[in-house]
């Protein structure tokens, strides 16, 4: 058998969308590139999400990088070779209660003014997407162009094109240390030897914070669990991905038909995996309260997974100006996996040209750090603090 080459142009650690995505647009280029995955590809978040491809709602600094996403998702089957089942769904959100419709106007119009095509929806135009909807449902707010892929397929889909341009993924090999000399990254440890590279790309997701230690950086990203549900196949439920205000139950319905269930807010009790019954049981009553027919839908699965939050819900993507060479892109807080392919090409144009696709100055990890630490939420008007995934629902 041929030997593993052990030097490369890039080494990304972490096998999740942001890795893969990066590979292959990095190899695309002609890089030689080496991911590093203590697992699998899509073992983690990018395995575990609901794949809504969310341009709902989204702040200022990421809504450019997500409207580019979407029009990658359109071409990622044709370009990658492989199907990644993404279909334009829409985002619909929907509330029981006057006050919360109010702001369903401002919100729509605040949308149109950002390019999106987003309308306020009554309830008779509501049954027509989600016909068992509940009758005590007063608006939802309609936004057409996003999307909803199926997070495994699309995460192996850029790793299967990235390995045919040559990228060379070795899973079941963590990373254990950064190797630096002379304060620049030369190369990463792991447990079957050193492999050494002048560009390294921390896209660890949750775990990122790990690595970062030892260098005596400290990335604020921590894990939130969010649990999730899917039902049996089920003849058409809803067309767009539907979320309520207040419970903050939420579902998309998949291309062959299951419903992927779960309510916020996520819950801070660190890396905790367990499966509650008490929440199956409130989302189930949440969602039967929302849609009543979905009484009869069977729940097959559960799982949960770690939202990688941080302290303002943006990532953090930067080159690490203290060790030239080194790159973090992580903590993309619980929504991350729509913008996928726009941060893989960003990720890759940072490296190779020194220059990103889209502004970063918002998501540098120095916004935590010293006197002039910020953490802002924005938009902040009170339906567009929904899209953040740890806050409480609106009642
Ligand atoms: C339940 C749930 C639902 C979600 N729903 C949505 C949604 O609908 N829409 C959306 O956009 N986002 C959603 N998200 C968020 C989304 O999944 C993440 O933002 C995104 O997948 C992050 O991708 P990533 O590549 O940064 O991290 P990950 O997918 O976590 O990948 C990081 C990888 O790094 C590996 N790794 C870590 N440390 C090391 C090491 N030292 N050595 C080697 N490998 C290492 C890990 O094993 C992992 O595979 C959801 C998340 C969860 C948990």
């Amino acid at each position: 058998m041929k030997a593993k080459t052990d030097t490369a142009d890039v080494i990304i650690i972490g096998g999740g969308i942001v890795g893969c995505s990066t590979a292959y647009n990095l190899a695309r280029r002609g890089a030689r590139v080496v991911v590093l995955e203590k697992e699998d590809v899509a073992q983690e978040a990018s395995g575990r999400n609901r794949g809504n491809v969310r341009l709902q709602l989204r702040s200022r600094l990421e809504l450019p990088i997500a409207m580019e996403a979407v029009r990658l998702w359109e071409s990622a089957d044709e370009e990658l070779g492989l199907p990644t089942e993404f279909r334009k769904v829409g985002n619909l959100l929907v509330t029981y209660h006057d006050n919360i419709a109010e702001g369903f106007g401002k919100e729509a119009e605040r949308h149109r003014d950002l390019g999106l095509d987003a309308h306020v929806l009554s309830l008779d135009q509501i049954r027509e997407l989600v016909p068992g909807i509940s009758q005590d449902i007063v608006s939802g707010f309609l936004t057409t162009d996003d999307g909803h892929v199926n997070p495994q397929k699309a995460t192996w889909a850029f790793a299967t094109a990235a390995r045919r341009l040559g990228a060379d993924f070795r899973t079941g090999t963590r990373a254990n240390e950064l190797l630096v000399e002379n304060g620049h990254i030369v190369g990463v440890r792991t447990e079957g030897g050193d492999i050494s590279a002048p560009v390294v790309l921390n896209a660890g997701g949750v775990r990122a914070p790990e690595l970062m230690k030892p260098l005596g950086i400290d990335l604020p990203i921590s894990p939130a669990k969010h649990q999730i549900l899917v039902t049996a196949r089920m003849p058409l439920v809803t067309k767009p991905y539907l979320r309520c205000a207040g419970p903050r139950v939420s579902f998309g319905q998949t291309a062959d038909g299951t419903l992927l269930l779960g309510m916020g807010p996520a819950q801070s009790v660190g890396f905790d995996t367990s499966i509650s019954r008490a929440h199956i049981a409130n989302i189930m009553r949440e969602t039967i309260r929302l849609v009543p027919p979905l009484a009869a839908a069977r729940v097959v699965r559960a799982w949960t997974g770690w939202f990688e939050m941080t302290p303002d819900d943006h990532p953090i993507i930067e080159p690490v100006e203290s060790v030239p060479g080194l790159y973090v892109s992580a903590g993309f807080s619980g929504h991350g996996f729509a913008l996928g392919p726009a941060i893989g090409r960003l990720m890759a144009s940072l490296i190779l040209d020194g220059t990103p696709t889209h502004p970063i100055d918002g998501f540098a990890l120095s916004r935590f750090q010293g006197e002039k630490a910020k953490v802002e939420h924005e938009p902040d008007s009170l339906v567009a603090r929904l899209g953040r995934l740890t806050a409480e629902g609106l009642h």
